[in-house]
């Protein structure tokens, strides 16, 4: 063995078991535009009976969530990530203040930026649109399991989108999954979310409300208590595609709600007090103009552009980070993998790493 490579191999495990982050809690949001994230309600969509806003519950949101600053108005959206989480964590991708965070993949699509989450790099184009194909590439979810050899309740991804059953895994079977309009069993409530999705049903056929899959992994967590648990929301995706953008801030709002329960919950809970990190991303952006905010895609200007944000032991607080090198879709699963002491580089090879500003 060279002397460089031992030297390499100490420093990687000092710096593992430097780490305080025992659990990794992964929460995206559907297209959540970083316009949103940053600058809150949309004043050129505020107001527009194109976007759904120009009646009563559109007036309320208005009254609600408007303010003179960008800053105000994000706050007002947003009030646990940019109150609560911002000053102890970070939150990257504010483009006009010199932050990126961009997706590598061409496709700027659901299934290629979550496959690019979850598998360390931008998929070749055999995931190109959102055609349920099992995964052709083992996701870092699989790779926890196995690494630690948990149960498989030990690593469980809860989404709204019926897709992620074949997104997640690509040896079907490996971790736990439950997306879509899909039952769970095990307690009381579980079985009571099961029957409440096909009673309140969303308007979409593949994509149930993200009440029940909040609430499904929020028990999940309670009883199985796993070391790594992906929540996906979908509804700020599915609302903007029908051009209500009244509904779209609602489903971001609920988004913040549910980051605060899960971050109350984590931190009443032995297994998890000090030693969680939560990441938060999201799949794609979408457009910026009235003519194509609601959509995303190749063709699409800016939708390219996401955000991420961070809140745990190991990440130093920073705030709204400005100023810093592009971080890229594909670093989020060597920073879930870093943080939890894992070989990154064993499941990245040369595609993602670490995002400095997060696990440093
Ligand atoms: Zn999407």
């Amino acid at each position: 063995m060279g002397r460089l490579l031992v030297v390499l191999l100490l420093a990687g495990s000092i710096a593992a078991a430097d780490r305080k982050t025992k659990n990794v809690i992964l929460v995206t949001a559907d297209g959540l535009r970083r316009q949103e994230i940053f600058t809150g309600i949309d004043p050129m969509l505020m107001r527009e009976k194109a976007a759904g806003m120009d009646k009563a519950p559109g007036e309320a949101l208005r009254r609600k969530l408007w303010a003179e600053t960008p800053e105000q108005r994000r706050e007002r959206l947003l009030p646990f990530l940019w109150r609560r989480l911002a000053p102890r964590g970070v939150v990257l991708g504010n483009v006009e203040k010199g932050s990126a965070v961009t997706v590598t993949n061409r496709f700027r699509k659901s299934y290629p930026g979550y496959s690019e989450i979850l598998t360390c790099r931008a998929q070749d184009d055999r995931i190109r649109n959102n055609d349920a194909i099992q995964n052709p590439h083992p996701t870092v979810l699989e790779y926890a399991r196995l690494s630690w050899n948990l149960e498989r309740t030990g690593v469980a991804l809860f989404a709204s989108w019926d897709v992620f059953r074949v997104i997640g895994e690509n040896q079907p079977g490996t971790v736990f999954i439950n997306a879509g309009y899909q039952s769970a069993a095990g307690t009381p409530r579980l079985e009571e979310l099961s029957r409440l999705q096909l009673d309140a049903l969303s308007p979409w056929n593949e994509v149930r409300h993200d009440y029940v899959t909040a609430e499904m992994a929020f028990e999940h967590l309670r009883k199985y208590k796993p070391r790594v648990l992906y929540l996906s929301l979908g509804e700020t995706d599915d609302w903007a595609h029908d051009k209500r953008y009244d509904r779209t801030l609602q489903a971001a709002q609920y988004f913040d709600r549910t980051l605060e329960r899960l971050w109350q919950t984590l931190q009443s809970m032995d297994e998890y007090r000090d030693r969680t990190t939560l990441l938060i991303s999201a799949d794609h952006g979408r457009g910026s103009q009235l003519s194509d905010w609601f959509d995303h895609g190749a063709q699409i200007n800016g939708a390219e552009h996401i955000w991420m944000a961070a809140l745990g032991p190991d990440t130093p607080p920073q705030g709204e980070a400005t100023n810093t090198a592009t971080v890229h879709q594909r670093d989020i699963s060597a920073t879930l993998l870093d943080l939890l002491g894992l070989d990154w580089r064993a499941f990245c090879e040369d595609q993602g790493k670490p995002v400095a500003l997060i696990a440093p």
